[in-house]
C-alpha cells in the first residue's frame, strides 16, 4: 500500500512504531506532532494549508495593489514586523502560515506585474510552481541514489537532454548563473592547470572574476568592450601578448543590456591560441527554444562550458540553473568519494554515484519543476514565450524612439530595452527610478552604457501588453516631471 510498504497506513499513529517502545515514559507527553507533508495522509494535510496559502497570496496582493508595496523599505520593514511579533514564540501560533504568507505577498515585487521589469526576475509559470510544491512534499536529496531515485533517473534524462541543446554531452544542475559560472572555472583549473588566467569583457557577469578570486586563480584580464560586447581583434591581442594558459569567457545576453557577443569568430580565435571557452548564457541560452532566434547562438556548441538559467528566460521558480560539458570527461574532476554517500563496493553494485555532479551536498530536485516545464509546453510553447518577449522588447523600443520625451540607447538585441528621459542627468535618471521604487509603481533596473546612465525594462512577462508599456513610459515621464520640479 503505497509509500511506505508494510505499514497500513490507514491510522498509523505518528511515528510509525513497529513494536511497542520501550523506552520509560517522558515526564511531558508528547503532544500530537504536526501533520507531515509525505507519507500516505500528506495529500490530505496539505490540502487544507494550500487553501490558506492561496487566500493568503491573493489577499496579500490585493492589498499591495501594485507591483511593489509602497513606501519604501522602512514601511515594508515596519509592515513585516507588525505581522510577525515574535518569530520564535514560546508557544505556537496556528495562523503563522496565513499571516506570513500574507505579509511576503503584500510586500513582494511582484514579477507577473507589467510595470516590474527591472531585473532577469522573472514570473514563475503557474505548472512549474505547482510540479515544486511535488519536490518540496518528495523531499528527494540529490546527494545519493538512496535518497533521490526517481529524481535522479529524471536530473540525468534532463541534463543530458538540455546539454544536447547546447551541442553539448551533459550537464550539472546549479542554483544559477553564479553557480554555473563557478563550476566553469573550476572545470578549466582542473583541465589546464591552476595558473589559467580568466580572459573577459567588459560587460561580463560579475560573478566570473568573482569567481578567479573564489579559486584562487591569476588576476582575471578585463578586455574594454565600448560596443558592449566582446572584441574578437582584442581578444585576439590579448590571447596573442598575455601568458597563457586562457579561459575565455563570453556571454550570450550580457546582463546590462542582452547583447550577444560575436560567438563563432570568439571561438574561432580560442581554437587558434588554443584557448579554453565558456559561454555565459545565463540570460540568451533559451533563445535556443526559438526557430526565430535560435541562429543567434550559432557557435555554443564550440565552448568547452556553457551556463544557462530557466530560471530567465525560462520562467522557473528560482532555482534553476545549468553549466552544460562538451567533454563529460571535464566531469571527472569533480569525483569525491565519500562513504556513506557513494562507496565503490555500492558504486560497483550498479548504485549510481551522484555526489560528483555538484559541489553541494544536500540538492534540491529543481529539474522536477524544469521538466514538467519542457513537457508541458513543448519547444514550441517554449519558443513561442521567447519570442513574445522579444518582440514586446522591440514594441517598447518603438514607442521610446518616437516618443520625444525619451531616449532610446539601441534597439534590443534580446528583450532589454536601455532609456532615459530626454535632458535628464544622470542623478536625474537614478532619482526616477527611486522614485518609482518607493512609490510602488514600477520596478526599472539601471545600467551604464557609453558613459551614461540609462533606465534598464527587462520584458520577461509574455503576458505584458504593449499598452502596458505605453503607460510604463507615461509613468516614467510623470515621475520625472514630478522630481524635476
Ligand atoms: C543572471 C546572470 C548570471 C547570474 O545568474 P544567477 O542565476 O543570478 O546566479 C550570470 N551571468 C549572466 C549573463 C546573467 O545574466
Amino acid at each position: 500500500m503505497g509509500l511506505i510498504p508494510g505499514l497500513s497506513g490507514r491510522g498509523t499513529p505518528f511515528p510509525y512504531k513497529l513494536e511497542p517502545s520501550r523506552a520509560p515514559p517522558r515526564r511531558t507527553a508528547m503532544r500530537t506532532p504536526p501533520p507531515l507533508a509525505s507519507g500516505p495522509q500528506g495529500p490530505d494535510h496539505l490540502r487544507p494549508l494550500l487553501a490558506t496559502v492561496l487566500a493568503a497570496l491573493r489577499e496579500g496582493g490585493q492589498a499591495r495593489g501594485g507591483p511593489l508595496p509602497a513606501g519604501g523599505p522602512d514601511a515594508v520593514t515596519a509592515t513585516v514586523r507588525d505581522a510577525v511579533g515574535e518569530v520564535l514564540p514560546e508557544k505556537g501560533d496556528p495562523g503563522a502560515l496565513h499571516t506570513l504568507v500574507r505579509v511576503l505577498a503584500e510586500g513582494a515585487a511582484d514579477p507577473a506585474h507589467p510595470w516590474c521589469a527591472a531585473h532577469l526576475h522573472c514570473p514563475p509559470l503557474a505548472v512549474a510552481a505547482a510540479a515544486d510544491l511535488a519536490a518540496s512534499v518528495l523531499n528527494p536529496s540529490l546527494d545519493s541514489w538512496d535518497q533521490a531515485p526517481a529524481a535522479s533517473a529524471l536530473e540525468s534524462l534532463l541534463t543530458r537532454a538540455l546539454a544536447r541543446e547546447t551541442g553539448h554531452t551533459d550537464g550539472l544542475v546549479t542554483t544559477g548563473g553564479t553557480e554555473a559560472n563557478q563550476l566553469a572555472l573550476l572545470l578549466a583549473r582542473e583541465a589546464r592547470g591552476a595558473a589559467v588566467r580568466l580572459v573577459h569583457a567588459a560587460g561580463a557577469h560579475h560573478s566570473l572574476p568573482r569567481a578567479a578570486w573564489l579559486l584562487g586563480l591569476p588576476d582575471p584580464v578585463e578586455i574594454p568592450a565600448p560596443a558592449g560586447t566582446l572584441d574578437p581583434a582584442a581578444l585576439d591581442d590579448a590571447l596573442t601578448h598575455l601568458p597563457g594558459p586562457h579561459l575565455v569567457a563570453a556571454t550570450a545576453g550580457t546582463t546590462d543590456a542582452g547583447l550577444i557577443d560575436p560567438l563563432p569568430e570568439i571561438a574561432a580565435r580560442c581554437a587558434a591560441h588554443g584557448a579554453r571557452l565558456h559561454i555565459d548564457a545565463a540570460y540568451g541560452g533559451c533563445l535556443l527554444f526559438s526557430d526565430l532566434h535560435r541562429h543567434r547562438l550559432a557557435g555554443l556548441e564550440a565552448a568547452h562550458t556553457v551556463t544557462l538559467d530557466l530560471h530567465k528566460l525560462g520562467w522557473q521558480p528560482v532555482p534553476a540553473g545549468l553549466l552544460t560539458v562538451r567533454d563529460a570527461g571535464d566531469l571527472t574532476a569533480l569525483h569525491h568519494p565519500t562513504d556513506y554517500l557513494n562507496a565503490d563496493d555500492d558504486t560497483a553494485a550498479g548504485l549510481p554515484d551522484l555526489l560528483g555532479r555538484s559541489l553541494r551536498t544536500t540538492r534540491r530536485p529543481d529539474v522536477l519543476k524544469a521538466a514538467v516545464t519542457l513537457k508541458t509546453l513543448g519547444r514550441s510553447g517554449l519558443g513561442a514565450l521567447v519570442d513574445r518577449v522579444c518582440a514586446l522588447a522591440g514594441d517598447f523600443a518603438h514607442l521610446v524612439d518616437d516618443d520625444p520625451r525619451f531616449d532610446l540607447h539601441d534597439q534590443p538585441a534580446i528583450s532589454t530595452v536601455l532609456f532615459r528621459p530626454a535632458h535628464a542627468d544622470d542623478s536625474g535618471v537614478a532619482d526616477v527610478r527611486r522614485h518609482l521604487l518607493v512609490t510602488g509603481r514600477a520596478v526599472l533596473g539601471r545600467a551604464r552604457a557609453d558613459g551614461r546612465l540609462w533606465l534598464k525594462a527587462t520584458l520577461l512577462n509574455p503576458t505584458t501588453s504593449t499598452d502596458d508599456l505605453a503607460d510604463l513610459l507615461t509613468l516614467v515621464h510623470r515621475a520625472h516631471a514630478e522630481g524635476s520640479r
